[in-house]
């Protein structure tokens, strides 16, 4: 309970840490290991969480953490199985995600969604991050175009089938504009990517395309739609229920009605931020006034809903 606790709170506070360059490669036992399947595994440490997904003739990774983790992620994986890597599905653009793709062989597939793509090539600092002045401005282009996505998606992608298959979705804006759902339907399980990053204020991230508006909603679509997954891997949390999410999207969406109310209302974005408070019915989510952090990402999403709101 007291581990759940400080994990939580350091999940509010650094959901996503401020990147620097790996001035020496992290020793891969800095990455913990939690085994969900006897193929399916979650990868912690170093940014956010990876999912690795062992298959018939190759290993999927999902996300591959800040810039100076891929190897020791690759190193990792290879107490865990001897297959190759054949495949990494990114969910998303910021660097904590994308930046280890290009520790890896030059052989293997990414893919991501279409809108992730585009946001790659650019690699603008999220909303409300002030990167360290020793990070990668875009780690993409400082290795040749290494690491960059060779397939995309648009709404719906199936690679593999039967026990090797993941089904991979797109329902709208949320954390960014190309937030991928990615499903290992035999396992019941899938990773949200940070569109789902804890019981947390989301980190809404303007620059790269994601709306306070529409997570909410984007949110429930998931909800409903996506069939015959029990577990989801977050960004950074634990591992949760779909009847997590189910709540999560109504707390996004309370959120983006708040403000909107408090705006026809005649209220400015501090007189808001400063009267919001968390809804006692949202047990074990992190305190958005627990640190100074927390309470600047607040503020950042009641301006981005408040610029939203017509
Ligand atoms: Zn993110």
């Amino acid at each position: 309970m007291k581990r759940e606790l400080a994990l939580g709170i350091l999940i509010a506070a650094g959901t996503l840490a401020i990147a620097t360059r790996a001035q020496q490669a992290p020793a891969p036992t800095a990455i913990e290991v939690e085994k969900l399947k006897e193929n399916l595994f979650v990868l912690r440490g170093g940014g956010g969480n990876t999912a690795v997904f062992v298959q018939t003739d190759g290993v999927t990774v999902v996300d591959t953490k800040n810039p100076g983790w891929g190897q020791p992620l690759l190193t990792k994986i290879r107490e865990l199985t001897n297959k190759p890597v054949t495949t990494i599905i990114n969910t998303h653009t910021h660097f904590d995600h994308v930046s280890g793709n290009v520790d890896f062989p030059a052989t293997v597939d990414i893919v991501t969604h279409e809108n992730t793509a585009k946001n790659m090539e650019l690699m603008r600092s999220p909303t409300g991050i002030t990167p360290a002045p020793d990070a990668p401005k875009n780690i993409f282009k400082e290795n040749g175009g290494k690491g960059m996505p060779k397939k995309t998606f648009k709404d719906k992608m199936k690679i593999g089938k039967g026990a090797d298959e993941i089904d991979l979705f797109y329902f709208g804006r949320g954390h960014t504009s190309g937030d991928a759902w990615v499903v290992f339907p035999a396992l019941r399980t899938m990773h949200a990517g940070d569109i789902f990053s804890g019981k947390n204020i989301p980190l809404l991230d303007a620059v790269n395309g994601g709306s306070g508006v529409e997570i909410g909603k984007t949110l429930a679509k998931a909800a409903k739609s996506i069939k015959g997954v029990d577990s989801i891997i977050t960004g950074h949390s634990t591992v949760m229920t779909m009847a997590d999410l189910t709540e999560y999207a109504t707390f996004n969406d309370e959120f983006a009605a708040a403000v909107r109310d408090a705006k026809k209302a005649g209220k400015n974005v501090d007189a808001i931020a400063s009267a919001w408070k968390l809804p006692a019915k949202y047990k074990g989510y992190a305190d958005p006034l627990a640190t100074p952090a927390n309470t600047q990402r607040l503020k950042n999403n009641v301006q981005i809903v408040y610029d939203e709101t017509k």
